[in-house]
């Protein structure tokens, strides 16, 4: 039997442009009946853009239903950056998502939580603050290259949510994360710590936490959200000639997908 996650296929229903770096994708149709949330807040989905095989994933930044909201951050270069952005529009489309999965645990007994990230983790950061909003004094830290004017609505109510920090990005793939959670003053007592980031600096981060701060692994979560310097590798198999050779042929996504991991077990 399959293991690969179950795939569903929606429909982009509305586009908007949040701020410079941020594109809202809204997805919907009847493709998405059955796809269920994990109730995880920072739970995500994987995405297939048309005429791609690759995936890339994204934050499921709110779901009511019937409608999958997704926040896309825009990069100088990207598959989905590209598509999401494209000037024709991209309304209409059928995309392909897996179900969600979700990483963040807080242990019952934490008595705070802090959320530090980049603009990628936006999204997440924004949907835990909404569920954990007055359960527990939150702060977060966010690193933008947009301004902070702009994004400051897309957080929960200033009034439910701690302290927010807008920090600049330093630059096109670079970050500063790593000093911001040097200087946090940590809160007293035991809480939890959720972060995401370009995914070399958040190795060097989780090393910060267990090293320095000694804390145990159910205190935090420190995802990789993005890789930064080097291009993609290849894949070890190209798949558009298989997504190509099975559209031709007729071949529906399900079979596709058997067909490309047939070919990338060999
Ligand atoms: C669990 C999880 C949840 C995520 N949630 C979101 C989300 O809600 N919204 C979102 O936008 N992203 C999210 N990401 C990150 C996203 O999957 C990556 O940024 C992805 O690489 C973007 O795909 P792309 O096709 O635009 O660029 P790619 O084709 O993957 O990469 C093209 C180039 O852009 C560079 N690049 C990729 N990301 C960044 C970046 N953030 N800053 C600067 N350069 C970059 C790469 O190094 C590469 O050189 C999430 C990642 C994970 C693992």
């Amino acid at each position: 039997m399959s293991t690969r996650a179950r795939h569903y296929d929606a429909q982009v229903l509305r586009r908007d442009r949040l701020a410079d770096h941020l594109v809202r994708l809204e997805l919907g149709g009847a493709g998405l009946a059955g796809w269920e949330t994990s109730g995880i807040p920072d739970e995500w989905i994987g995405l297939v853009v048309p005429g791609q095989f690759q995936s890339r994933y994204y934050t499921v930044r709110s779901w009511d239903g019937s409608s999958l909201v997704v926040d896309v951050v825009v990069h100088d270069v990207g598959l989905v950056t590209e598509w999401a952005t494209r000037e024709d529009g991209v309304v209409g489309e059928v995309v392909t998502v897996t179900e969600p999965k979700g990483s963040f645990a807080m242990p019952d007994d934490a008595a705070w939580l802090l959320l530090v990230g980049d603009l990628t983790a936006l999204p997440a950061m924004a949907r835990i603050s909404e569920r954990v909003a007055g359960a527990v004094p939150t702060r977060v830290w966010a690193e933008v290259p947009d301004d902070p004017d702009v994004l400051a609505p897309y957080l929960p109510a200033a009034g439910s949510l701690g302290e927010v920090t807008w920090a600049p990005a330093p630059g096109p793939g670079r970050s500063a994360l790593a000093d911001v959670v040097e200087a946090i003053d940590w809160p007293a007592g035991d809480g939890y710590f959720w972060m995401a980031g370009e995914s070399a600096q958040m190795r060097a981060i989780r090393k910060h936490l267990m090293r320095q701060r000694r804390l145990p692994s159910s205190a935090y979560d420190v995802m990789g959200y993005w890789r930064g310097g080097a291009h993609r590798q290849p894949r070890a198999v190209d798949p558009g000639p298989i997504w190509r050779a099975g559209k031709a042929a007729g071949r529906t996504d399900e079979q596709i997908w058997a067909d490309y991991d047939e070919a990338h077990h060999d």
